[in-house]
């Protein structure tokens, strides 16, 4: 796991992993069965103020406040005028910000986590693509957003039902730390969320679909392809090193090991890639995959490339799909008020600062 970054007071609890905390605990001359306490509080109550952990005894509490900071308050939220969205930008230790989506959508709350600080891929339609990467989160940093919209969620009486790694960055170029995330998700006594309720989604790094696979067997898997074409693809989702042949062939060991189904991710820029021969040589491509493709129209905004497609098109390209025997869905979308595609809170911010 990334270490977790210099910051002026130390770094708060949910950057130990559960041997950390022992080991912090111990290094307190408290008992390390303590740890344990620590980590339902955190994961399961999402309490993060060490001062405020009522179960335990006030000397622990009070060398815990001084030991490590409470994570801070996000900067600046938001929520969309139907009340669908909400959208956090949360300040790390060291300066950084990100953003989380929380998506209200009965029966589901689905939190958006973001799993680096800006990114490396700069897809062409992407506003964090533009910023390019500036590191990698913690696992710690990553449960924080869990932590946040579920507490969004449980204000609210709802329960937050799913987790997509969806947002600023490519969690599979971060393994470790999203690994680690998900480790903390799915334990029983950590958030304890089942693993088919978490989606990772990767514009597609070969060697992380596998180790996906490997670990996380339930977890679910979707696959951002945008472009049946080497040559369009290459333009759309610049990635070094990786052939839409490469990414396939991981995905057909990932159908193997999981016996699961892969959601392939299809942005329709208008005029690009959203003709019916490209539907058609997407089904071509795709074909003897246990697969679903999720077509999401353009979402634009300022200083990405592209326009958003007709709803004719659309439908006439998911027509073309299904005709070919390929299930696929027009995703709905919500709080496009708050501009909730990934990456752009952050970008506004940046830009109204500069
Ligand atoms: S779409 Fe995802 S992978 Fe592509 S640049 Fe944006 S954050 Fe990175």
């Amino acid at each position: 796991m990334t270490e977790p970054p210099e910051t002026p007071n130390g770094p708060d609890l949910l950057h130990f992993d559960l041997d950390g905390l022992r080991a912090l605990i111990e290094s307190l001359d408290q008992p390390a069965y303590r740890a344990k306490q620590i980590w339902r509080q955190l994961y399961q109550r999402g309490q993060l103020d060490a001062s405020q952990m009522s179960d335990l005894p006030a000397e622990l509490r009070r060398q815990l406040a001084e030991a490590a900071p409470v994570p801070a308050e996000p900067l600046e939220t938001q929520r969309s005028e139907d009340g669908s969205t909400s959208k956090a930008l949360i300040p790390l230790g060291d300066g950084e910000l990100i953003e989380t989506v929380l998506i209200r959508s009965a029966p589901r709350d689905t939190v958006c986590l973001s799993s680096q600080a800006g990114c490396a891929m700069g897809c062409v339609f992407c506003a964090t693509g533009l910023q390019g990467l500036r590191r990698q989160l913690t696992a710690g940093e990553i449960m924080r957003q869990a932590i946040l919209a579920r507490e969004w969620s449980r204000e609210e009486d709802r329960e937050l039902t799913h987790v997509v790694f969806m947002g600023m960055g490519e969690p599979l170029a971060n393994y470790a730390n999203v690994s680690e995330a998900i480790a903390r998700l799915t334990d029983p006594d950590g958030f304890a969320l089942s693993p088919r309720r978490i989606t990772v989604s990767t514009v597609g790094v070969p060697p992380g679909i596998r180790r996906l696979a490997a670990d996380h067997p339930r977890v679910n898997l979707a696959v951002s392809l945008h472009a049946p074409d080497p040559q369009l693809r290459r333009e759309l989702v610049p990635v070094p090193g990786a052939s839409i042949d490469d990414i396939l062939s991981a995905v057909r060991e990932h159908n193997r090991m999981t016996g699961g189904r892969v959601t392939f991710e299809y942005v329709l820029l208008r005029g690009v890639n959203d003709s019916r021969g490209h539907a058609r040589r997407l089904a071509e491509r795709i074909a003897g995959l246990r697969a679903h493709v999720n077509l999401i129209p353009l979402n634009p905004s300022p200083g990405v490339v592209g326009d958003r497609p007709s709803r004719r098109a659309t439908l006439s390209f998911q027509q073309a799909l299904q005709d070919r025997g390929v299930p696929a869905t027009v995703r709905v979308e919500q709080g496009r008020d708050i501009a909730a595609a990934c990456g752009q809170l952050r970008g506004d911010r940046v830009r109204s600062a500069g």
